[in-house]
């Protein structure tokens, strides 16, 4: 079963995302179409609402037109009881003068008469001279106070008014009577007509639902005199004067001639309401037709209802199908994220695995650049076409002392040997072979050997694309090995020499009856040779162990006066040509040292002294205090030593051997083992010398007290 990689999501995890997207999906879906809707029924509400409004005014106009037409028919009835030709002569005739007011109110009457029964809605005629007297009255008597002021009544009254008479409402209309002959007004008629006809325009409720009221009114200053109440009531006024009436401001609109719609917010217990206004033409009155707000709007209101739900069903259905649709959708979704969270994680952890590699490689990269700098020998790299491609600072830093001011190119040719016979050439015969080579080579400007490795570099396909090489310096270990084998020549030879002296005497003495003096003799000589065989090998083995510092020293403070006139005393008996003097003050400072050892140093540079003035001479042991050192010196008037030999003297196995001069036998230690000895006291060993007229070897020791000094300095310090 294959691991679960890290990241990758669980089942459960899956179906829970699944249920967040299609949840959040449909949400979505549904407040986008829900606002969608709000937002289209709003302007929707916002267009249709003047047409409803446009209603109540149209309803307001064919109301006004209505009265209008009442108006006008009962102002044309009133203009042919005016035009009455008779009666309008009688007048006439009274105005002239020729008739009594009896006589003109008789004929009037009669014929005023016949006029009221032309129209079934005329209730009364009354006739006026121009001076406002009454010539004629028919029909429904007036009120006794309106018959006392008629004239004034006369005076007062408009063209047309409604008038309250008890308890009815009549419309009088109040018309001018002209003489035939010159049109001048010569009295007036006012008629009376019933206002049945316009209760019922007004009292009209189609179109105006069950809250839809009328209102005919004029208006009266601030305030309102409404003619009619807007329905039927049990008691019934007429001509209520309104005062701070709730639709004043639509009936002060329409007095100005205009004609529109308004809203009146709920106030004084009325309900809210919409109110159409309009003017009466002809007449100073206006016409208001109002209706509750909500009735009004009902029709508009169930349209956007109806719309609203077939919205929300479109919307629900809309959601339900994206439901659907997302469904599968995100099914397959879910399969896909599976499969590329799978794909991710997958690349994920190659990712890591490859950001690791290079890591690792990189880290690698470093740690090769560090030990190819660190390495201190010289390290190449070269292609098959001797192109130079890479070396390190051992190699620059060997390249500037071999040979300097050549170009690494060039340098290298001389270090690696590149132009040298194919046969001689260690990179060619690498290249031919395709084997690592190794060789020495020899630098022929610097004169020195280098150890030559050379190894092959391969590409992935085995194709060999170049070479390292690497140089050693192996010019010390070359001359250690010169010296060596000198050394080892010179030591056999040495160790012969006395050998075969030996063995020659005791041979001499076996095969040969000696006697007791000869016998002593060559004894005394074999046991010289020994000797020197002895000193030779202790020399030898001291320097081995003394390097390897396998012996411990033996320090002891000690006035070294004894130790130099043992060492003078040996010598004297030895040498018969030589003479060995000390010069010593009678008290020296006391120094620390190793008796055996310093002992060991003085006979070498004693027996040196000897042995480098073959020709005898004397030989001078000395010894001074030097500022906080003792300085002890060996002088002889020996061969002396060349210049260019001084300086090397006390190294191991070298010997100034010079083929102009015969040289006494040695293998080069002893200066060697003089040098150890004194740099384990802490001092300094050197030489002076001329050639051909001796040498002085000094050696310093550091005092006692001033070496206590010293110690107690450095712990302080
Ligand atoms: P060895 O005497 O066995 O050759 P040493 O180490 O004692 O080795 O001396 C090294 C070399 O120094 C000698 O080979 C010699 O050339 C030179 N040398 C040492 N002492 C003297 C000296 N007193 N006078 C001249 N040369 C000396």
């Amino acid at each position: 079963m294959r691991k679960k990689a890290m990241g990758e999501p669980s089942h459960y995890a899956i179906k829970g995302l699944r249920k967040k997207i299609l949840l959040s999906s449909v949400l979505y879906t549904l407040a986008a179409l829900l606002l969608i809707s709000a937002l289209s029924i709003y302007p929707l509400y916002t267009w249709m609402r003047p047409a409803a409004e446009a209603n109540l005014t149209h309803a307001a106009e064919i109301r006004a037109l209505a009265v209008e037409e009442y108006l006008s028919r009962m102002v044309e009835i009133t203009r042919q009881i005016n035009s009455r030709t008779a009666a309008r002569n009688y007048l006439a005739d009274y105005s002239a003068g020729k008739l009594t007011l009896e006589q003109v109110s008789q004929f009037t009457t009669a014929i005023l008469k016949d006029a009221l029964e032309i129209s079934t809605e005329a209730v009364s005629i009354t006739r006026f001279d121009r001076e406002g007297r009454t010539i004629a009255h028919i029909g429904k008597p007036l009120r006794p106070e309106l018959d006392i002021s008629l004239s004034s009544w006369y005076q007062q009254l408009k063209l047309m008014d409604l008038v309250a008479v008890e308890g009815q409402l009549f419309l009088a209309v109040k018309g001018p009577i002209r003489s035939t002959a010159d049109r001048s007004v010569i009295g007036h008629d006012i008629v009376m007509f019933t206002t049945t006809s316009l209760q019922r325009i007004l009292w009209q409720t189609t179109g105006l639902g069950t809250s839809g009221e009328s209102w005919l009114a004029r208006p009266v200053e601030e305030s309102t005199v409404v003619f009619f109440p807007s329905h039927r009531a049990t008691e019934e006024v007429y001509n209520l004067l309104m005062t701070d009436w709730p639709l004043q401001p639509a009936v002060t609109r329409a007095a100005k001639g205009k004609a529109g719609s308004m809203k009146i917010d709920r106030d004084h217990g009325y309900r809210k309401k919409a109110v159409a206004y309009t003017p009466v033409a002809g007449s100073n009155w206006v016409l208001l037709v109002s209706m509750s707000e909500q009735e009004l709007m009902a029709p508009l209101y169930r349209q956007i209802l109806m719309v609203a739900a077939l919205v929300l069903t479109l919307t629900i259905l809309g959601t339900l199908g994206m439901l659907a649709l997302l469904r599968p959708m995100t099914g397959r979704v879910m399969v896909y994220t599976k499969e590329l969270d799978k794909l991710n994680s997958e690349l994920t952890q190659e990712v890591a695995e490859r950001e690791k590699a290079e890591a690792r490689l990189q880290r690698s990269q470093r740690e090769w650049e560090k030990t190819f700098e660190a390495i201190t020998d010289a390290v190449v790299i070269r292609d098959t076409q001797g192109r130079l491609l890479k070396m390190n600072q051992a190699t620059q830093h060997l390249l500037g002392e071999l040979a300097p001011g050549q170009s690494p190119e060039q340098g290298c040719r001389a270090l690696f040997g590149f132009d040298k016979p194919a046969s001689e050439c260690l990179f060619c015969r690498m290249i031919e072979t395709r084997e690592a080579q190794c060789g020495e080579q020899r630098h022929e400007t610097a004169d020195r050997w280098f150890h030559i490795a050379c190894y092959p570099l391969f590409d992935d396909d085995q194709t060999l694309w170049g070479g390292v090489l690497i140089a050693q310096d192996v010019s010390e270990q070359k001359k250690m090995e010169r010296i060596k084998d000198e050394m080892i020549s010179s030591v056999s030879h040495e160790m012969r020499t006395p050998l075969t002296a030996m063995l020659g005497f005791v041979e001499f003495m076996l095969e040969n009856p000696v006697d007791r003096e000869q016998q002593i003799d060559f004894l005394q000589t074999i046991h010289r040779e020994t000797e020197r065989l002895n000193e030779l090998v202790s020399n030898f083995l001291d320097l081995q162990r003394l390097q390897a510092q396998l012996e411990a020293y033996q320090f002891r403070e000690m006035d070294i006066c004894a130790l130099l006139h043992e060492t003078a005393h040996l010598f004297k008996v030895a040498s018969k040509k030589h003479q060995v003097s000390i010069q010593c003050p009678g008290q020296l400072p006391t120094v620390r040292v190793d008796e055996n050892r310093l002992l060991q140093a003085l006979k070498n540079l004693l027996s040196n002294a000897i042995k480098y003035s073959p020709a005898g001479g004397a030989v001078v042991i000395a010894a001074r205090p030097e500022g906080d050192h003792l300085v002890v010196s060996v002088r002889d008037q020996g061969m002396g030593i060349p210049p260019h030999a001084r300086e090397r003297i006390f190294e191991r196995f070298y010997r100034a051997d010079d083929s102009s001069r015969p040289m006494p036998g040695g293998i080069g230690l002893g200066l060697s083992l003089v040098r150890e000895v004194i740099k384990a006291h802490g001092g300094e060993v050197w030489v002076e010398s001329e050639e051909g007229k001796g040498s002085t070897f000094y050696f310093s020791l550091p005092m006692v007290e001033n070496k206590a000094e010293k110690d107690k300095e450095k712990t302080e310090g």
